[in-house]
């Protein structure tokens, strides 16, 4: 069983011994105060808060928000009070804790109104400090990972409210390793029969394709090593709801999906990134129109990488994605590397970079919050923002803005300033005039024409994500 001595050893790596010190307090506290009471597994509850700690010390998360993780249920399970945590462990951690507890007990089950409203909640404990967030995902992530023995309709309820909030929020931070796995625990909670077919297809795919994955991989390492350039080469999994996705929205059949052979180079410096790019384009040829260079303009949510597809042997084609370290880091915790950073006494660039952004994307929603009509409103603009897929478009200064798919010229008005966007009558995409209704394709230059007293048509506003396609499911 994993303990609290443990944990500490692991902390050591990256915490100072007074710090450690008081992550093992927060433990015994929490300890005490959950005496007596179990899970459902029938582990001593303090199990949990345990488990939720480790998740964030993977992440290298700082003392406090270890402390927060500890604590996080004392509030709400044993009747400790706020004030008291923050006699004992001080102001932020107690703030953290009674954050986290207030997210608790929102419920995303209930009608629409009231869950838009819980959203709104959510945001403003997010306003606060973000780590509230982290710490609330760990907890998430644990509890999925423990669903164990509820019942098949209350798993489905809490993989889907973990799927479409949790799991998004998480993608929107950065953080994909918690993202990664939420998805497929839920993806395994809501359809369980396909997450095993899936599995079973994938074990099997995977050792038919080990030889041909090891001979790719190493003849990138050679041409890296020949060049005398330093690069690690991985072999990349796809996880199981992206494999299902595919299947649904593209498809494809199962053969087709699994026929992509993934890597990722991981090297120094962003001009190693370049020349390595160059070199694997020189062995094998590229797929047209499939490179993106995500370095030069990062998503949304800080992801930097140079992505590349390859014509293979037998014209199998073959994923390659470039990054340096600091970027694996990035695309790995997205958010939480800020506090990796930190730890280290090293802020970096593009984490602070995340962490900058990740504040103004609350901030954004603070607004939204305010000049939205009502909280459904509201929700269907959450609901559209955390879907990922965001298109970039220029200022006539040259400044990036970043809306999400399918939004019009009219968003982008909005996105600049409400002013713009409550008079707006025009607009020249790419300095030829288009229509306020035309739906935004990343790359282009907008120019918004103004005049006083023009009210532009809201409806030509996203404000409801766009239609998906019913689920069907072939596998061969
Ligand atoms: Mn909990």
């Amino acid at each position: 069983m994993f303990t609290i001595d443990d944990l500490a050893d692991r902390l050591g790596g990256y915490l100072p011994p007074d710090e450690i010190q008081q992550v093992k307090r927060a433990f015994y506290y929490a300890e005490q105060a959950h005496d007596g009471q179990r899970r459902r597994s029938g582990e001593p509850y303090v199990t949990h808060p345990l488990a939720v700690a480790n998740i964030l010390a993977n992440m290298h998360m700082d003392h406090q928000s270890l402390m927060a993780a500890m604590l996080h249920d004392v509030i709400e399970d044993t009747g400790v009070s706020k004030k008291a945590l923050a006699a004992q462990f001080g102001k932020p951690v107690a703030e953290l804790v009674d954050g986290v507890s207030k997210l608790t007990q929102i419920t995303f089950e209930d009608k629409a109104v009231a869950q838009a409203e819980n959203f709104q909640k959510m945001v403003l404990a997010m306003s606060r400090d973000i780590r509230v967030i982290i710490v609330k995902l760990a907890d998430r992530l644990h509890n999925m990972r423990t669903l164990g023995a509820l019942r098949p309709d209350k798993k489905r309820r809490i993989a889907r409210e973990t799927l479409e909030i949790y799991a998004r929020i998480a993608g929107r931070l950065g953080i994909n390793t918690i993202r990664v796995e939420l998805e497929d625990l839920s993806f395994q909670a809501i359809h369980p029969m396909r997450a095993e077919r899936i599995k079973r297809a994938v074990a099997s795919a995977r050792g038919n394709r080990r030889s041909a994955m090891r001979e790719i991989q190493a003849s990138l390492q050679q041409s890296l090593d020949d060049e005398g350039l330093k690069g690690t080469v991985i072999g990349r999994q796809k996880h199981l709801l992206s494999i299902y996705k595919k299947m649904r929205d593209q498809r494809k059949p199962f053969a087709e999906i699994m026929d992509v052979f993934g890597f990722r180079i991981i090297t120094e410096d962003v001009a190693s990134c370049y020349r390595i790019l160059g070199v694997v384009h020189n062995l094998y040829k590229p797929v047209p129109g499939r490179f993106k260079d995500y370095i030069a303009i990062p998503k949304a949510n800080g992801y930097q990488s140079l992505h590349t597809t390859l014509f293979g042997q037998r014209g199998m084609p073959i994923e390659v994605q470039i990054r340096t370290r600091e970027m694996e880091a990035m695309a790995n915790n997205g958010i939480a590397a800020h506090w990796l950073y930190k730890a280290g006494q090293t802020a970096h660039p593009i984490a602070e970079g995340s962490h900058a952004r990740a504040r103004a994307w609350v901030k954004g929603l603070l607004e939204m919050q305010r000049h939205a009509g009502d909280s459904l409103e509201f929700i269907e603009h959450v609901k559209n923002d955390l879907f990922p897929d965001d298109v970039y478009v220029f200022t006539p200064k040259g400044d990036i803005m970043e809306l999400p798919q399918g939004a019009t010229v009219i968003d982008f008005a909005y996105s600049v300033h409400t002013d713009i966007g409550n008079n707006c009558i025009a607009c020249r995409i790419d300095r030829h005039l288009a229509p306020l209704s035309t739906r935004l394709e990343s790359g282009q230059t907008l120019e918004i024409i103004t005049a006083p007293g023009a009210r532009p048509n809201l409806a030509w506003r996203i404000s409801s994500p766009l239609p998906r396609r019913a689920p069907p499911f072939a596998m061969r």
